[in-house]
C-alpha cells in the first residue's frame, strides 16, 4: 500500500506574491531585496490588514489621507516598526496631515505641492521621502507630472527642502505597460533618480523586469475591493 501523500500547504497570497517577486527577480539578475513590497491595503478594514502584519509584511500603502488617519495609528500601536506609504492623490490642504502620518509619499505631481509640502516638512522638523508621480501615457484625467516638466519639479522640490527619491507611475489601463516603464526608468535616469515605483497586481512582474524598486500590491494580496471603491 502506498503512504496517501500530504498535500503541501497552498501558499498563502503573500508567500505567493514574494515568491513571484523573488522570480522576476531572479530573471533580471537582480537581488529580491532590491525590490520593496508595498501593500495596498486601500478600502480594507484592520481585520483584513492584521493577518499580513501577522505573516511578517511591515510595508503598506493607502490611497486617502483620511482613510489612513482612521485606520493606522491603532495598528502601529499593536505593532511596532510598520512603514506607510501614500501612492494617492494628495490635495494641497492635506499636506500637513501627510507629513505627519506618512513614511513616504509616492504623489508628488504639481509646483502647488511642493510649495506645500515643503512648508509642512520645515514645521514639522519632518523630511517625508517622495516620489514624484509621473502622468507617463500622458492622460487627460489622471494625476501626475507631465513628462517635460519632470527636471523642474524635481530642481524645485529639491529647492523647498523635500527628499526626491525616485519617480512613480500608473501606466493607462487596458494597454501593454512594458513600454510606460521603461519610459519611466529612462527619464529616472535622465534625472539622476534611483528608486522606481512602478508595479501593481497585474504587472509587477513586467515592472521588476523593467527596474522597479518598489511595487504596489493591492488586490493579489488582499482579494478584489468593491466596486469604484478606489
Ligand atoms: C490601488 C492602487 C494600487 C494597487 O492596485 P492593485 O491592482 O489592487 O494591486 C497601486 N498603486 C496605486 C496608486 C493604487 O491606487
Amino acid at each position: 500500500m502506498n503512504e496517501p501523500v500530504t498535500p503541501l500547504d497552498p501558499l498563502t497570497p503573500l508567500e505567493d506574491v514574494r515568491e513571484r517577486i523573488a522570480q522576476a527577480a531572479r530573471i533580471a539578475q537582480r537581488e529580491p531585496s532590491a525590490i520593496e513590497l508595498i501593500a495596498i491595503s486601500k478600502t480594507h478594514a484592520a481585520e483584513a490588514i492584521r493577518p499580513l502584519i501577522a505573516e511578517g509584511q511591515r510595508v503598506f500603502g493607502e490611497n486617502r489621507v483620511q482613510e489612513a488617519q482612521e485606520k493606522w495609528p491603532a495598528l502601529r500601536e499593536e505593532t511596532p516598526g510598520i512603514v506607510l506609504h501614500l501612492v494617492g492623490q494628495l490635495q494641497s490642504n492635506k499636506a500637513e496631515d501627510a507629513v505627519a502620518l506618512f513614511d513616504c509619499i509616492h504623489s508628488l505631481d504639481r509646483p502647488s505641492l511642493v510649495t506645500a509640502l515643503g512648508k509642512a516638512m520645515a514645521k514639522l522638523g519632518r523630511k517625508v521621502p517622495c516620489f514624484v508621480q509621473v502622468n507617463i501615457g500622458a492622460e487627460d484625467q489622471k494625476g501626475g507630472c507631465p513628462i517635460a516638466e519632470v527636471p523642474a519639479l524635481v530642481a524645485s522640490a529639491r529647492a523647498a527642502g523635500i527628499p526626491v527619491i525616485g519617480l512613480m507611475c500608473v501606466p493607462p489601463a487596458e494597454i501593454e505597460p512594458a513600454p510606460f516603464f521603461a519610459l519611466l526608468a529612462k527619464i529616472a535616469a535622465e534625472n539622476g533618480l534611483e528608486e522606481l515605483s512602478m508595479g501593481m497586481s497585474g504587472d509587477f512582474e513586467t515592472a521588476i523586469l523593467l527596474g522597479a524598486t518598489q511595487v504596489r500590491v493591492g488586490s493579489a494580496l488582499f482579494g478584489a475591493r468593491a466596486p469604484n471603491a478606489g
